[in-house]
């Protein structure tokens, strides 16, 4: 329900509108992507929202899969290294009435220490291993969704969760994204 009261058109430049839906990952500026469609409702579904909830998600992009979670839960925030791709994003948050999506720019490593503890933290670009800033600002029964592995090699989707403070792991699936890159962004 979520996906599809979301027009993923509207998240796409004008050259791209007619794949909009296709099942594919797709380019958006600043060398980034959007992901595919099916990884989006898996990563989703993986996150288990609940609409008390308040999201970290790191890697605003497009802002698609913000949008996303902004129907499931009660607060989204969202973290972008690159001020262009993140001003398109707010421009988007604001014509669809998505007033419960906050947005940084910022290192998505270093988390959202003033906002936290996240009830659930999505990841949406590959990092090496879990970056201990995110863990840490995982609320009890918090839960986590990231794709870890080396720059381009092998990537997984993992699953963190926080249960009585202690943090275990458990591997969904393959997945291939786009670097965490340390550091804001220099170009505009
Ligand atoms: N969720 C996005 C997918 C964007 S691709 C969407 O639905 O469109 C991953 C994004 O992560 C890119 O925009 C990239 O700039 C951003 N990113 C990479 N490293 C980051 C970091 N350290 N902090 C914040 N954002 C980062």
């Amino acid at each position: 329900g979520a996906l599809e009261s979301t027009p993923r058109r509207r998240f796409l430049g004008s050259r791209h509108q007619s794949l909009a839906y296709a099942d594919r990952a797709m380019p958006i500026d600043c060398g980034q992507t959007i992901s595919q469609p099916t990884i989006v409702a898996m990563m989703t579904e993986a996150l288990d929202v609940e609409p008390h909830h308040r999201v970290l998600e790191v890697g605003t992009g497009s802002g698609y899969q913000a949008a996303v979670l902004a129907r499931l839960a009660s607060e989204v925030y969202t973290i972008e290294r690159y001020r262009s791709l993140m001003r398109y994003a707010e421009d988007r948050f604001k014509a669809l009435k998505l007033d419960n999506v906050r947005t940084r720019i910022g290192d998505g490593f270093e988390g959202w220490v003033e906002m936290s503890p996240f009830d659930r933290i999505i990841v949406t670009a590959a990092a090496e291993t879990i970056p201990p800033a995110l863990a840490d600002q995982l609320g009890e029964g918090g839960a986590m969704v990231i794709p870890v592995g080396l720059r381009g090699a092998a990537q997984h989707l993992v699953k963190v969760t926080r249960m009585e403070g202690q943090l275990s792991e458990s591997t969904l699936c393959a997945v291939r994204f786009v670097p965490m890159i340390h550091g804001v962004a220099e170009q505009l």
